[in-house]
């Protein structure tokens, strides 16, 4: 499944997927703030990808300490066809009045801000904190396409196109619920 929406000059689409095998000049990862990988996507990346990244994560948390959640940083692909992984750790939900949905927020417009930083023309997401993290994927999937939809009409980076590759079936049919609201209120 797939579809695709015009944002001011660049691409917004949503397709149902795995993430490790997508083209674009990054891919997230939805981690957790050890760096040192784990299950779902996190898992899958780090499998796919290979040692180099786990090394760099662990240079990071060396240097910097565990990455808070809300935050992002950048490492090597790896053995992927994307060149980079952004590593960004989303909120575990706790009921929504903890600070979840400013965090998840945060995850995707500081990813956002590293690829604009590298000049990065293309970026794939997951759905970040829906999975063990538990966020409902209707209140995330409006947080994050809402983040992405208003950098992209900021318009002050190359970013020319942005993937959400979903998992299931599912998520996609939230995803394009919420993209569909999000377009008629536009
Ligand atoms: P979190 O801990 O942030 O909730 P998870 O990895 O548990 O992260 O789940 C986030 C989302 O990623 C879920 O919708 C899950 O189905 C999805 N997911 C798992 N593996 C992949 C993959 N290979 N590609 C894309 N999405 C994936």
């Amino acid at each position: 499944m797939e579809s695709s929406f015009c944002v001011n000059k660049s691409r917004l689409s949503l397709e149902t997927g795995d993430i490790t095998v997508q083209e674009t000049d990054a891919i997230v990862n939805a981690a957790n703030s050890s760096l040192m990988g784990g299950g779902g996507v996190d898992g899958a990346i780090h499998r796919a990808g290979g040692p180099a990244i786990l090394a760099e994560c662990k240079q990071i948390v060396a240097r910097q300490g565990p990455l808070p959640t809300g935050k992002a940083v950048i490492t090597t692909g790896g053995n992927l066809k994307s060149r980079f992984v952004i590593h960004t750790v989303g909120p575990v939900w706790r009921g929504g009045n903890q600070g979840e949905p400013c965090l998840l927020a945060s995850a995707y417009r500081e990813s956002l801000k590293l690829a604009g930083e590298k000049g990065l023309s293309s970026v794939a997401f997951p759905s970040i904190s829906t999975g063990a993290y538990g966020y409902p994927a209707d209140r995330a999937a409006r947080v994050a396409l809402a983040q992405v939809a208003d950098c992209l009409n900021k318009g002050q980076n190359r970013l020319r196109e942005v993937i959400f590759v979903l998992h299931d079936p599912h998520t996609f049919e939230v995803y394009q619920t919420a993209l569909n609201e999000l377009c008629l209120s536009a």
